[in-house]
């Protein structure tokens, strides 16, 4: 996995990365998470760790990894259920995808102040969360939404108009690069990352044999 590692050591990002490779299952490690204080300053200002969910059936088909949560995700506590999360509902229904057979990840699981984009100590300490969760669910399939995420599996010199639009190998899994939902908001209906991101998640569908017909 192409995940950042800190430029020096980091005891903090350590510690994250023994405590969650100790986990034994998803339960165990959202315990472990839950009360992680690694990032002194996301931790005194989140309200809840977004862990990520996961279907029900424990294994997920593909996942979906975005940067890190918002202000609705940090209420909630869950990942992807604000405007972004619901336009990425919307355009995974419509690439013939479903959310539920999905696990929703984040990068980074406590929000940044203001909506920031997390400091590289911060996906560095976090990055120890997110390769477990990797390894227990065991996806064939991973969507990385933005270029964060993108940067985190492919690497940090990664183009998104360069990565997107076919597989990488990770692993083992296929690594799709792709917009983040933000980004299509952003750029509104008719701009090309929302048509991107479509063309992206229907390809996707297609790799698992899910494409709906139009
Ligand atoms: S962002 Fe990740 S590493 Fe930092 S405090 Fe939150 S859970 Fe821990």
């Amino acid at each position: 996995m192409a995940a950042p590692r800190p430029p020096r050591y980091d005891a903090a990002a350590e510690e994250v990365a023994r405590t969650a490779a100790a986990a034994p299952d998803w339960a165990a490690l959202a315990t472990s998470a839950r009360g992680c204080v690694a990032c002194p300053e996301l931790a005194a200002a989140r309200q809840h760790v977004v862990v990520g969910d996961v279907p029900a059936t424990g294994r997920p088909r593909f996942v979906l990894v975005g940067e890190a949560p918002g202000a609705n995700e940090d209420e909630t506590g869950r990942p992807f259920v604000g405007r972004s999360g619901a336009l990425l509902d919307q355009l995974v229904a419509e690439a013939g995808l479903s959310r539920a057979e999905a696990a929703v990840l984040n990068v980074v699981k406590c929000r940044p102040p203001g909506n920031r984009t997390p400091k590289a100590p911060e996906v560095a300490r976090c990055s120890g969360w997110l390769r477990r969760q990797l390894e227990l669910l065991d996806p064939p399939v991973v969507v990385a939404l933005g270029l964060s995420s993108a940067k985190w599996f492919l690497g940090p010199r990664t183009v998104l108009a360069e990565a997107r639009g076919r597989p990488h190998e990770v692993d083992g899994r296929a690594v799709w690069a792709t917009y983040h939902p933000s980004a299509a908001i952003r750029f509104g209906p008719n701009g090309a990352p929302r048509a991107g991101l479509l063309a992206d998640l229907t390809a996707v569908a297609g790799s698992l044999g899910d494409r709906r017909e139009p």
